[in-house]
């Protein structure tokens, strides 16, 4: 009998029929984690096992300051016209690109008034909604730089159930602290080691390059990829569009000594490419590919990139979510919410010819084997 490839072999596992199809193959029939492997949550830390019966969605957004997202839009306007790019339009309610002098626009808020990102009993429901759909963990791609509160996640957790992994880290050259820029390497590297003492993170992430990875940048990713060597946090990234600095910021990484199994290079449904082959590169290498702004706009053009990827073998790479930032994308305000990702877009995949084990592994073990890791550092209180 000729040898299964993967995608086969992952069918048969589904229907149960690996056993008596490849004797050396039942091993891919039950994820297995190192020991004391756990997922760091907000409340507590949990064996991976217990979120398996649904989706992890490894990059969205629950807690921002309320002027990031007006920073974030007017900084992505100053970069596409340094570049002579025409303006993006991410989101119906992202104002378009203006003088920098101009007033910000408010920050669409919730029936009670509030920012929706501080709005702990309108994210409590969003999240009952997630659940309803599916999802059964969380993780948050925000950190001190951006505004994210770990207190509120610690009380949208509890109240709705869900369980949120908090990242840490740096965001990107726009948003560092002032201080950073004649900060060393090692001191970075400290102010690191510092948040994963102090705070009950789950991973670093989200990590930039803004545009073309810069100088600061570069000593940001060599610091974060110490600190995931010495805590045992995986680390997910965020790339410039279209996929800048992508296969750099995994050398940086790597020259460090990160694992690449522990590595997420995010944004590269922004790389649109038909014979993905810096998506490919990163797969051959053993880190994640991220399609994390899904749901959305942008799905007719990265299905077919996401099934390329899975027809060349790489489906354990992929990982998708949906980088929710704006409140129009709620179920509360009429969008598809937080699941939108396994409601919007996976349902495209399967539409598209992915298998539902395919798409299992995707949703489910991918995101968890990412995540789950032996920390070397005791839950802070
Ligand atoms: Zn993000």
């Amino acid at each position: 009998m000729r040898a299964l490839n993967r995608r086969e072999a992952l069918e048969l596992i589904s229907a149960g029929l690996v056993a008596a199809a490849t004797p050396s193959g039942s091993a891919e029939a039950t994820q297995t984690f190192p020991p004391g492997a756990v997922i760091r949550t907000v409340l507590s830390d949990i064996p991976p096992e217990r979120v398996a019966g649904g989706a992890t969605l490894f990059h969205e957004h629950l807690s921002f300051a309320d002027d990031f997202m007006t920073r974030w839009v007017r900084y992505a306007a100053d970069t596409r016209r340094e570049h002579a790019l025409p303006s993006a339009t991410p989101s119906a309610t992202a104002p378009s690109p203006r003088p920098a002098a101009a007033p910000p626009a408010p920050a669409p808020s919730t029936p009670s008034g509030r920012y929706f990102m501080q709005d702990a009993d309108y994210q409590v429901e969003e999240m009952r909604l997630a659940r309803t759909d599916g999802i059964s963990c969380i993780v948050d791609g925000g950190h001190a730089d951006m505004g994210r509160d770990i207190g509120f996640l610690r009380t949208v957790s509890e109240r709705s159930g869900m369980p949120i992994v908090a990242g840490a880290g740096f965001y990107a050259q726009p948003f560092y602290p002032a201080a950073l820029s004649a900060m060393s390497e090692q001191q970075i590297f400290e102010a690191l080691m510092q948040q994963v003492a102090s705070e009950p993170v789950g991973c670093f992430g989200e990590i930039g390059s803004w545009d073309y990875i810069t100088r600061d940048e570069r000593k940001v990713f060599r610091a974060v990829g110490w600190a995931s060597v010495a805590s045992g946090l995986p680390i997910f990234t965020h790339t410039g569009i279209p996929g800048k600095s992508a296969l750099e910021q995994l050398d940086l990484l790597e020259d460090v000594g990160v694992n690449p199994a522990k590595v997420v290079i995010g944004h590269l449904g922004n790389l649109v490419d038909p014979a993905v082959e810096v998506h490919r590169a990163i797969c051959r290498r053993g880190a994640f590919v991220g399609f994390d702004r899904q749901g959305g706009q942008g799905d007719a053009t990265q299905v077919p990139l996401v099934m390329t990827l899975i027809d060349a073998g790489y489906a354990d790479r992929l990982l998708l979510a949906s980088d929710l930032s704006n409140i129009s994308q709620t179920r509360q305000a009429g969008g598809p919410g937080y699941g939108r990702t396994l409601t919007v877009f996976v349902p495209k995949l399967k539409a598209a010819g992915a298998s539902d084990a395919v798409l299992r592994q995707i949703m489910h073990d991918n995101p968890r084997r990412f995540l789950a890791c032996v920390p070397t550092q005791s839950r802070p209180r």
